[in-house]
Formats: structure tokens, sequence, C-alpha cells
């Protein structure tokens, strides 16, 4: 059986004395490669109700597998008080993902807690099962967009690398709806895994192209121990734009905004676009403006990071605001991450938190 890291293994506090000194809050925090901070992931369970099979393959994530007891979990009441914090110092986007993050109950209070923050782009990462009977309130919460992850369009292919036999007839109706309560462009993310889906790319693009959502390929990642990672599992994100575009072509486009991990390409006939995330044959490290805070406060400068920096400690011990926000600012200054841009067959090796713990 895979081996996976005991999330004690991945306490850790700041080198002492680190956030003693007072950093004023500019919104201008920049790490030790001057990337600035702008993205916070925050993940709302450790639990999901798939077991995709490169993410939580079954016979590691089995009934017996010691999910976070309830009190472990941020509350929503620490998460904004955090989401405050990070806000003052550059944060713009919060994504709340999982786990599962429609599995945590009530989620549209969480998003209208942080819509009330104020100035925050607020979206969520599903795997779309529960998305049809939650979009309209998450969006009455304001939440403002969903990217949903969905690997192929066959329904056998489909069921089976979700591992629970959850049909994709569903995912769709949750896109859909997603769409219709105006939490467009809806963006739909597909790993793809050579030999397991890697014929599904053109189906997907084909199905999605014309329908107002942003389909984006994204190359299998060696996040986690669970999945067996080998480069050859990899299909590089040159091959998936061949593929498309020698059957409807494609011309690239613009980023939105510096830092945007997809490379963009439209369709020639003008029916959309799509979006390529090369996280492997192409790190985007130089660029990484993101930090991830796991379900129990954990803070995650990294995907790739096995230290965690406990800020629910801080939360829960009576600190004030004033004493996170330089604790984070000194975790942020310090930063030195760049995972993928370093990656060899030694790296693969190193011990690496499981993707449904930190968040994708
Ligand atoms: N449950 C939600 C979902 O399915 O979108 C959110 C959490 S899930 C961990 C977030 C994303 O991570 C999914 O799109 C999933 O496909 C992706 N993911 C998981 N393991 C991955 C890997 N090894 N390489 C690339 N993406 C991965």
């Amino acid at each position: 059986m895979a081996r996976v890291i005991p999330l004690a293994d991945a306490r850790t506090s700041l080198p002492h004395g680190a956030a003693s000194q007072r950093v004023t809050p500019t919104g201008l925090l920049a790490d030790a490669h001057g990337r600035p901070l702008r993205d916070l992931r925050i993940s709302v369970t450790d639990r999901c109700n798939f077991r995709c099979v490169y993410c939580m393959p079954k016979d590691v994530f089995g009934r017996d597998y010691p999910f976070l007891p309830h009190a472990d979990l941020l509350t929503f009441e620490e998460i904004t008080r955090l989401a405050r914090v990070f806000k003052a110092h550059g944060i713009e986007k919060i994504r709340l993902t999982g786990g599962e993050p429609l599995l945590r109950k009530r989620l549209d209070r969480l998003v209208a807690m942080l819509s009330a923050i104020g100035g925050l782009d607020l979206t969520l990462t599903t795997n779309g099962a529960l998305l049809a009977r939650n979009a309209r309130d998450l969006k009455a919460a304001g939440l403002n967009r969903v990217t949903v992850s969905l690997d192929a369009l066959d329904d056998g292919v489909f069921r089976a690398m979700n591992d629970v036999d959850f049909p994709v007839a569903k995912v769709l109706e949750g896109i859909d709806a997603a769409a219709a309560a105006g939490l467009a462009p809806v963006k739909i993310n597909m790993v793809v895994k050579r030999g397991v889906n890697d014929h599904e790319v053109l189906p997907m693009a084909r199905h999605f192209k014309g329908s107002g959502h942003v389909l984006r390929f994204i190359e299998y990642m060696d996040v986690g121990h669970t999945n067996g990672w080998r480069m050859d599992d990899v299909v590089p994100a040159a091959e998936i734009l061949r593929t498309i575009g020698d059957a409807l072509p494609l011309e690239p486009i613009e980023a939105n905004y510096a830092g945007e991990v997809a490379t963009r390409w439209r369709y020639a006939d003008g029916s959309g676009e799509i979006g390529v995330i090369a996280s492997v044959t192409r790190a985007f490290c130089a660029d990484c403006t993101r930090a991830r805070l796991s379900t129990e406060g954990r803070l995650y400068t990294c995907l790739f990071a096995i230290q965690g920096f406990d800020l629910r400690a801080l939360l829960r011990d009576g600190s004030g605001d004033e004493r996170i926000s330089d604790t984070l600012a000194a975790i942020w200054l310090q930063r030195g991450d760049r995972y993928s841009a370093i990656r060899s067959e030694h790296t693969v090796a190193l011990p690496k938190i499981e993707m449904s713990y930190i968040g994708g």
C-alpha cells in the first residue's frame, strides 16, 4: 500500500523570533524571489465523495482512513478572520477547495462571510456532484465563478476514474446549473493521464466548443505519494494542443493577468477558448503568487511543500490579528519554493502532502 505522510510530520513553526517584527500590511509583500501574495486556496474539508484513482485511491482512502475530526477543522469564523488578514497583505482572490468543498455543510454561509469582507474574487473548485442543488445559493451568497473537475465525457471512463460509479450526466447537470445561476464562465478542468483518459481529449474539446465554458487541460502531477506517479503517465501540454489543433484549429491568446497558470488558446472559427496547464513540462513557479490553507489551518506556500505553518494554533491561543498578520508576513518574506522548476527524478521521491489535504 502506498505511504501517506502522517499529518503530524507536517507540523512546523516559524524560526524563533521570525514573527516578532512588525510588518505593516501594505498589500505589497514579496517573497525571496520577489513574488507577491495574491491568491489563497482554502481547503474546507479533507473528505471527498469521489475516490479518483490518481488522487484519493480507495486502497488508501478506504473506510478506515482517519479523516480529520470536525473540531480540527477551521471554523467559518476562523477562516474569515484569516481571510481579512490575508487580504490586508495583498490577497485578491480566494478559491475554496478540498477534498470536495460542497461536502462542508452550509458552504454558502462561508461564502457570504467572505463576500462581506469585500473586494475579493471568490471562486470554488468542485467535482460537480452536488453543484446542481447548490449553485443558486452559492451565487446568491457572493460566489463569482466555479471550476468543475471533469476527466472524461465517456460515462464508463468517468465512472472508472472517480471509482464510485458516479455518472457523467450528473456533473454535466451541475455545470449547466452553475452557468444558469450566473457562475460564469464555468471552467472545466480535465487532468490528462496517459492510457487512462488521453483518448477523451478531443471528445471533451468538441463537446465544450461553443458552449461558453472554458475547458482546461492539466498535466498529471506528482502530488502526494498515493498515486504512484511516473513521468510516462504525463501527456505533455504540447501533445494535447497538437491533438486538438489538428482537428479544430487554434490560435494563442494573451494571458488574462500576470501569473495566470493556464496558457490560453481560441478556436480559429471564434467558437470559444481552451487553456492548458503545463504544470510539469513548463513550470510556472517564477510567477506563483499562491498560498494554500489546509483544512486544519496550516499554511503551505507551495503545492509540493511538506512544511505547513500552524496558523490555527495562533487563532486558538488568543493571539491578536496583529500577531497573525506579522506571522503571515514572516512566512511569505522567507518563501523560496520553486519545486516544479527543479523537479527531477530525485525530487519525485521527496516526501509530499496529499492534494486532498492541502487543497487542489
Ligand atoms: N474535489 C474538488 C474537485 O474535484 O475539483 C476539489 C479538490 S481536487 C483535489 C482539485 C483538483 O485537483 C481536481 O481537478 C483534480 O483532478 C486535481 N488533481 C488531483 N490530483 C492531481 C494530480 N496528481 N495531478 C493533477 N491534478 C490533480
